[in-house]
Formats: structure tokens, C-alpha cells, sequence
């Protein structure tokens, strides 16, 4: 599948590795104005090019009641506004369109999906998955949604160590695999416990997975603080230290 990266051998991993700074300085997890995010798009776009991101993603919340939310003719305005500033910024940095969907059945309303809309952006979040506190839903019943997703799907911010702490990580790894689902690393102090992002707490979970071709992305959930379009140095730095850079998404964005 496309979404996938291809298998590369040990030897080939180490000599990639000096090339990889440019395509992990990312945040593709941003809200703006067209949902409950405080800044316009272009002001995430430029914040992102003066601290010298390479990719930025602006993903807005679509269909979901539990805060200000894109509904089917907002996120047509809104992929035209995407495709507007990503060829107006070109030149600067590679501006990515996503969405990120409540995978909870209660506040997202799955059967109003507009799919064609879904298939033109560049990625799709689904929050909250596997999240028994914020009743998301499982990760075997998002597969049926996922499959009618044509482009990159991920789990934004999730807590793998307690979301799937019953679940063996190989055979998790091995489901995320065959259905291309990535993996945010999310360093926002939002999606922390213990002053410690998510990830670190799935340290044996991230280690399996830079042995797979599950891809992971950089995001920091960005909504009040326009400072946080830059707060990905501790991704940067896990993304390193397990060796996760030949999983990353933007080698197939
Ligand atoms: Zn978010």
C-alpha cells in the first residue's frame, strides 16, 4: 500500500539517517480559526516558516459536538482556503491539509462523513481511539471508517501505554501495519502525564515500531498558545534516540 514505506535493511537505515533533519522538523497537528483554534491558518503558516519548520499541518476538528467543530460546507471552504495557502507558501514550507475526527460515536456523527472531502486532504487524526475515560471507539471498529479513507489516517495524541495496555504491541503494531495507520507523537504538555508526553510512557511500544513500516508524525495540538507551532523539540529529540526515522510520515507526504 502507498501509505506504507518500503522495507530498508539495516545498512540502508544508517546511511538515511544523516539526511533526516529537514523531514522531522514537522507539526502536523494544528487548529486554526475554522474550528476552535485562536489563530487564522496563515498565522500558523507563518509562525511555522519563521521558526524554520519544513511541514505544517492545520488540522481542524470536523463533525464533532464537543467543541466548535467544521461541519460538511465549512470543510469545503476550508480544503479550498488549504489549497490556496499551500501553493501561496510553496517556496517556504511544504503546507499540509488534514482533519482530526472525535472517534467517539456519542459526540462525532460518523454517518454524516462526507468521504470525497476526506479522500482530497493530505491526512486524517482520529482522536480519543481505544480511549475507554473518553468513551472513543475501539480500534478494531475505526478499521471499517478507515478503510473508506483513501489518504494517511493516524491516532493523534493517544495514550498507548494505558489505551492499549492489554493488547500485545506486536500484534498491535501488526494491525496498525496492515491498515496504514500512523502513530502522533504528541509533545504538547497537553497530552502529558506526569510533565512527560504520552510517548514516553510507550517506550517498549515505539522501539517494536521503528522495526515496522508503521509510520509516526510530529504534532503538538495547537489551539491558544501560537508559541506551540515550534514546541517539537522533545519529538525531535524521541524521534532520535529510538532511531524512528525512517517511520516518518513525511517520507510519504
Ligand atoms: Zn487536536
Amino acid at each position: 500500500m502507498e501509505r506504507m514505506i518500503p522495507y530498508t535493511s539495516e545498512e540502508e537505515r544508517l546511511a538515511q539517517r544523516m539526511g533526516y533533519e529537514e523531514i522531522i522538523k514537522m507539526n502536523l497537528h494544528n487548529h486554526s480559526t475554522f474550528s476552535d483554534g485562536m489563530f487564522a491558518p496563515e498565522a500558523i503558516i507563518r509562525k511555522a516558516i519563521s521558526l524554520g519548520l519544513n511541514y505544517v499541518g492545520i488540522t481542524d476538528h470536523y463533525l464533532t459536538r464537543k467543541v466548535r467543530s467544521m461541519d460538511n460546507y465549512a470543510l469545503e471552504r476550508y480544503i479550498d482556503a488549504m489549497t490556496e495557502f499551500r501553493d501561496k507558501y510553496s517556496r517556504d514550507i511544504r503546507v499540509l491539509a488534514g482533519v482530526e475526527i472525535d472517534a467517539s460515536r456519542e459526540r462525532t456523527n460518523f454517518d454524516d462523513m462526507r468521504y470525497d472531502l476526506l479522500n482530497s486532504l493530505d491526512y486524517v487524526l482520529f482522536e480519543y481511539v481505544n480511549d475507554d475515560l473518553w468513551e472513543g471507539m475501539h480500534l478494531w471498529e475505526l478499521f471499517d471508517i478507515v478503510r473508506k479513507i483513501e489518504v494517511p489516517c493516524g491516532l493523534a495524541h493517544n495514550d498507548i501505554s494505558r489505551n492499549f495496555r492489554e493488547i500485545d504491541y506486536d500484534a498491535l503494531l501488526n494491525v496498525l501495519e496492515d491498515n496504514g495507520i500512523f502513530v502522533e507523537l504528541s509533545s504538547s504538555p497537553r497530552n502529558s502525564k506526569f510533565s512527560r508526553p504520552y510517548y514516553r510512557f510507550a517506550m517498549d511500544f515505539f522501539t517494536r515500531l521503528a522495526k515496522t513500516r508503521v509510520l509516526v508524525s510530529v504534532g503538538t495540538d495547537t489551539h491558544t498558545n501560537i508559541d506551540e507551532v515550534g514546541d517539537i523539540s522533545d519529538a525531535v529529540a524521541f524521534v532520535e534516540e529510538i532511531g524512528l526515522e525512517n517511520n516518518l510520515i513525511t517520507r510519504v507526504l
